[in-house]
């Protein structure tokens, strides 16, 4: 990006034990519930998950002693399932296309199995407060702190809501002038949301993108903290995914693609200058997305790439 005078930076989360950025969300609502007398030892931690909660919620359970069981939609890359049944987590597949109010979506199922399932705990991270206080309480200041409190902008994937809300909390404490841009995907309910404040299911559509864009307003996903949102395809998302493997060494998740395509975006649209420092959040790793996004065969056969 040439073209670009600012400095952009991105935070690379795959670090985390779990290769992802839920690690944080998942100790912060464990030790939340514990504190709480919501999960006892022996206790079934119940989730639905697109696979990195569940990820970083598996790994507390094994050191913490807890089983877990997770919900999660059919659209979720086969690694991910893997990879949760490897940390010897249950793991029920729900259909996509489905209301969420449907009986057979990964919400209602994860809901209905904790009511049946004794000494279990549903933590819900769309509405449990341990996720935006995650990110306030440490993504928000290593942000700060790793960029001298000169970071001008911020950037994150909105799924939750958690990482963008709690973020940009803490980072406008320190510096109400920070601007914050929430990326979404197209087919998401959180565009045309945040222009109108008004929920409207026209606009959902299936996408492929993962961890990102919602058809339900979660209580994490806090549109006072944002300052701008940009939807980004699913074609971009995964071309520049593909983009910061090859050419950053960023072996990154297509999450992480949609949230440059859409720093970028913003970083052209509103001329940021020489002294604009974008801190860009990326997810997770890119080996949760092998058999897709860097698969070329999956990628043109979804019209993504052709054969030049
Ligand atoms: N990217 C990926 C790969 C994710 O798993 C998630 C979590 N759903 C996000 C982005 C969005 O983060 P948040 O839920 O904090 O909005």
């Amino acid at each position: 990006a040439k073209d670009i005078k600012a400095t952009i930076l991105v935070k690379v989360e795959y670090f985390n034990p779990g290769n992802s950025i839920k690690d944080r969300i998942a100790v912060q609502m464990v030790e939340d519930a514990e504190k709480e007398g919501k999960l006892r030892p022996g206790g079934t931690i119940i989730e639905g998950t697109s696979g990195n909660t569940g990820m970083g919620l598996a790994l507390a359970g094994i050191v913490k002693g807890y089983n877990c069981i997770f919900t999660t939609t059919d659209k979720q890359s086969m690694e991910k399932v893997n990879l949760l049944r490897a940390l010897g987590a249950e793991v029920r597949i729900c259909p996509t296309n489905v209301e969420p109010e449907d009986p057979r979506s990964y919400y209602s199922v994860a809901k209905r199995l904790s009511e049946e399932i004794p000494n279990s705990y549903y933590p819900n991270q769309y509405d449990h407060p341990g996720n935006a206080k995650a990110h306030e309480l440490t993504t928000g200041p290593e942000i700060w702190n790793q960029t001298e409190g000169k970071v001008t902008h911020f950037v994150a994937g909105m799924g939750t809501g958690g990482t963008v809300s709690g973020t940009a909390k803490y980072l406008k404490s320190q510096n109400p002038d920070v601007k914050v841009i929430g990326i979404d995907s197209v087919g998401s309910v959180y565009t045309s949301y945040f222009k109108t404040r008004e929920y409207d299911k026209s606009q959902v559509a299936p996408y492929v993108v993962e961890g990102i864009g919602e058809d339900i307003l979660p209580k994490n996903m806090n549109f006072d903290y944002v300052d701008a949102v940009i939807p980004c395809p699913d074609k971009e998302a995964f071309l520049v995914t593909r983009a910061l493997a090859r050419k950053e060494g960023l072996f990154v998740g297509g999450s992480c693609g949609a949230a440059v395509w859409g720093g970028l975006e913003y970083a052209r649209q509103h001329k940021l200058t020489e002294r604009d420092i974008m801190v860009i959040i990326l997810p997770d790793s890119g080996t949760r997305y092998v058999s897709k996004i860097y698969n070329d065969e999956w990628m043109r056969q979804n019209g993504y790439m052709d054969d030049s």
